[in-house]
């Protein structure tokens, strides 16, 4: 990939950079880009109304076709929206779900109606969607699924619990994987159901983290009712286009994420610049190996991005994943060295509370969560021994 701007990478490169000089203004540039992954409940109406801005402007479903009421853009084209976003400070986005996993599933699998329905208000950031995939019983180990769906006439009655399922509480829709085949097996007579979540079949319980916010939920479905027709696939075909929407969940988004992690890192460096901690040999070694690492998770990103139309496929976006998440782990421990006792303390910005998380401290603790969703580290490991390195592949449920 050449990472030079061609003339017209230029154009669009100064397009998005207008755009947001003259609307990231007011109470959307207050939020100083706050609102990414892990800090989702951050300042939520007005990155609500953020996400309709961008909307207004064509800004959204940025790699939808054309035909689905996207921009079409070329990865290239992502690439340098997803920099100059972050180079902008803007503001986490709402609708991660919808326009990253959910919209190019439905582009794929969806029937026409489906795509209708669903993909425009998606777009216009008027509905929101979350994932119900994960269960107590089934989270690496997805194909244990247990969520039950049976057909009552022309609707799908649903019974059972997801859970960590992320940002349930502010969103109107959910995509969940059921077994809708009560005598089959792992990953066969699983659907891929679309639920609307404002029912009285469903109950959102948020979980409290580590950070002392609630971004994701247990999710119990005691007679949820959807539409027949809101089975994305055929039924019992829910496995196929469940790993799909794991695929895209691994494609260009990934860059804009790691494109935060440079003004982490920055705001890390200028802190030992403030605090003294850089004259210190050993942090400046740690902080020069963390610019090093981020530059070649960039420059493997855009490797493993180029030449693509879709989702990144494993082996590629196994090895991308233990990367930048190991790597943003090690940076918050970096971060927390580098404020030393003042890490371990609740600041107040009136002195007499309430008592808050500073950006680095939430950033540490969040970091431990990257590990583990979107496949934990040991998951991400297991895949490149089998398909990498083709080692025996590990015993699977009665096997
Ligand atoms: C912040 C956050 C947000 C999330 N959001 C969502 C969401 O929106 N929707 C959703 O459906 N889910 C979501 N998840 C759930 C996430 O996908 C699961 O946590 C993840 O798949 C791991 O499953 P588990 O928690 O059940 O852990 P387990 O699968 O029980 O794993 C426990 C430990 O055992 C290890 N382990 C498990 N199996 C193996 C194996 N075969 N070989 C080696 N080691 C193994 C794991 O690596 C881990 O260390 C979220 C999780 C987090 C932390």
């Amino acid at each position: 990939m050449d990472l030079r701007d061609r003339p017209q990478d230029s154009a669009f490169r100064a397009e998005i950079r207008q755009f947001l000089q003259t609307h990231l203004l007011g109470e959307y540039a207050e939020l100083g880009g706050r609102g990414g992954s892990g800090d989702e409940t951050y300042g939520f109406e007005v990155r609500l109304r953020w996400e309709r801005v961008l909307a207004e402007g064509g800004w959204t479903g940025l790699g939808w076709p054309v035909d689905h009421g996207g921009r079409g853009a070329s990865i290239t084209e992502q690439v340098i929206f997803h920099e100059e976003y972050a180079r902008a400070a803007a503001p986490g986005r709402v609708n991660v779900m919808g326009e990253g996993l959910l919209g190019p599933t439905l582009i794929h699998y969806g029937t026409e109606a489906q795509q209708k329905r669903f993909l425009p208000p998606i777009r216009e950031g008027t509905e929101l969607w979350c994932q119900g995939y994960s269960e107590p019983d089934a989270g690496s180990d997805l194909a244990s699924v247990t969520t039950r769906a049976a057909r009552d006439g022309d609707e799908w009655v649903i019974h059972g619990q997801k859970v960590w399922t992320s940002l349930a509480h502010q969103s109107d829709w959910c995509f969940v994987l059921c077994r809708t085949d009560p005598d089959s097996r792992r990953h066969r007579g699983l659907s891929y159901l679309l639920v609307p979540m404002d029912q009285p079949g469903v109950e959102v319980r948020p979980i409290t983290q580590l950070t002392r916010t609630s971004e994701f939920n247990e999710v119990f479905f005691d007679g949820a009712r959807t539409h027949r027709d809101n089975v994305v696939g055929a039924p019992g075909d829910g496995w196929k286009v469940a790993l799909a929407t794991l695929a895209f969940e691994r494609g260009v988004a990934l860059l804009g994420h790691q494109l935060g992690f440079g003004r982490e890192l920055n705001r890390i460096i200028g802190l030992a610049r403030q605090n003294g901690k850089s004259r210190d040999a050993v942090i400046r070694q740690r902080l020069a190996q963390a610019h090093a690492e981020l530059t070649i998770m960039r420059y493997n990103t855009l490797r493993s991005l180029s030449g693509i139309d879709g989702p990144v496929a494993p082996p590629e976006a196994s090895i991308a994943k233990l990367y930048w998440a190991s790597w943003h782990r090690r940076l918050g421990e970096l971060a927390l060295s580098v404020s030393g006792p003042a890490a371990l303390v609740l600041v107040s910005d009136e002195g007499a509370g309430p008592y808050e998380l500073s950006e680095i401290q939430r950033s540490f603790l969040f970091s431990r969560a990257e590990t583990i969703y979107g496949g934990s580290n040991q998951i991400q490991r297991n895949i490149m021994g089998e398909r990498v390195l083709g080692l025996p592949p590990e015993p699977k449920g009665d096997q």
